[in-house]
């Protein structure tokens, strides 16, 4: 069985569906788990929404007009008729989410958060699952929420993978004849009383690489809107051209340092397991893309251009003169561990400590604060966090050229 995913840019209209469609068409003959995120931008609409519950704003019932109104008039395109199934399950999905939201909840930000940002997969799988039934598809919609389950970290929930093993190896039945095709939603979870929970955002990816693993699968396709992974963002570095092969190594590496290609959790659950990992056009099917795949040698790659925006730069520094000893150190780690800050590159020296995180403006300030209590904290923000690997000097003047460098690393 092969696990795929589509991003919300592969789904974001009618005729965006229907070219997925015809993608799964060509696959009726074996076994799928199709995972599937929010239709285009929805997410972000969502996030709104939320907002708009939390600030018991105005602009709720407007913003709520305007995402119903574009999931129907998308169904409406897909679907021939009206007293279908389809438009009754999406009317049961918005009758669901205004109840909620008629609600006075005085939960988390982040608990409400998950419970409202998940209708958009939700919306999303029932729109497509609809389509293919119609196009004669055996298909079989799943609620993730039943299958990926979680501990109680809102917005970036980690996964029990016990307790999901469990439940995916009950609810899906690979060996069945016929190769079912599974629709099911990216990004959402639950915990295991039920209570909504996310993977993060752009987590679809992860998703798809949790099921594979658990499954076995022969492998996962990403069908996204680049010809695969490539040696920069080609909407930011017209001459990024695409790899062929990347080991598991380079692409977790590429990740981490903020290439937007892949959700950073992705590669572990597939590297465990040794399933290859495919980055393919949903615009141009018929090629190959990019395989993620376990290899002994580098395969020669040209130098990787990643730029991780937003980044604050903090410097930490002993207030007495005193050197940054082992003993400062693991204060100051187990101070941004406990504000559950990620350090993106780091660098000490006698009586200072500098580290490149990313700005988030909750946590940061939060962090400086505690920082503060036994150091002085000099703060610079507004910066990139810019990674060449496989670096050579052509490219690295490049991405100096016309920047003030701050810090450096090789
Ligand atoms: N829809 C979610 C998001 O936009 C998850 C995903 O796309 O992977 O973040
Ligand atoms: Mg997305």
């Amino acid at each position: 069985m092969k696990v795929f995913k589509f991003g919300g840019a592969s789904v974001n209209s009618a005729e965006a569906i229907r070219n997925v469609a015809r993608i799964v068409q060509r696959h009726k003959n074996e076994s799928l788990v199709v995972v599937v995120s929010a239709m285009g931008k929805m997410t972000n609409y969502f996030e709104l929404l939320n907002s708009y519950y939390i600030e018991k704003s105005d602009q709720l019932s407007s913003q709520l007009k305007s995402i119903r109104k574009f999931h129907e008039e998308v169904l409406d395109q897909l679907i021939e008729s009206e007293d279908n199934r389809a438009h009754k399950i999406l009317d049961h999905i918005f009758v669901d989410l205004q109840l909620f939201l008629d609600t006075n909840s005085s939960e988390s930000y982040d608990l409400i958060y998950d419970r409202i940002v998940g209708y958009g997969e939700m919306l999303s799988t029932t729109i497509i699952y609809s389509f293919l039934e119609q196009e004669g598809l055996n298909v079989k919609w799943i609620d993730a929420k039943d299958l990926i389950k979680t501990d109680e970290h809102h917005r970036e929930a980690n996964v029990l993978w016990d307790e999901t093993k469990e439940k995916i190896k009950e609810q899906l039945r690979m060996d069945d004849s016929g190769h079912p095709i599974y629709i099911t939603q990216g990004f959402i979870s639950a915990t295991m009383e039920g209570v909504a929970t996310t993977l993060g955002r752009e987590g679809s990816d992860y998703t798809a690489s949790i099921f594979a693993n658990i499954l076995d699968a022969e492998e996962v396709i990403i069908w996204k809107d680049v010809p695969g992974i490539m040696s920069a963002d080609p909407k930011i570095f017209p001459d990024a051209i695409k790899i062929e092969e990347i080991s598991f190594y380079d692409a977790i590496e590429m990740t981490y340092y903020g290439a937007k290609i892949l959700h950073p959790k992705t590669l572990k659950p597939l590297y465990d397991k040794e399933i290859p990992l495919k980055v393919r056009s949903f615009l141009d099917p018929e090629k190959e893309g990019t395989i993620v795949r376990r290899m002994k040698k580098d395969p020669g790659l040209p130098p990787i251009r990643i730029i991780k925006t937003d980044q604050v730069l903090i410097s930490v520094i002993s207030k007495d003169f005193s050197f940054i000893t082992e003993q400062n150190l693991s204060l100051i780690y187990a101070t941004f561990a406990e504000a559950d800050v990620k350090l993106n590159m780091l660098q000490n020296a006698a009586i200072s400590f500098t580290v490149s995180i990313d700005n988030d403006p909750g946590k940061v300030d939060a962090l400086v604060e505690t920082l503060k209590n036994n150091f002085r904290v000099l703060i610079n923000d507004d910066l990139e966090l810019i990674t060449i690997r496989h670096y050579d000097d052509a490219t690295v003047d490049q991405m100096i050229k016309g920047r003030e460098v701050i810090l450096e690393q090789k």
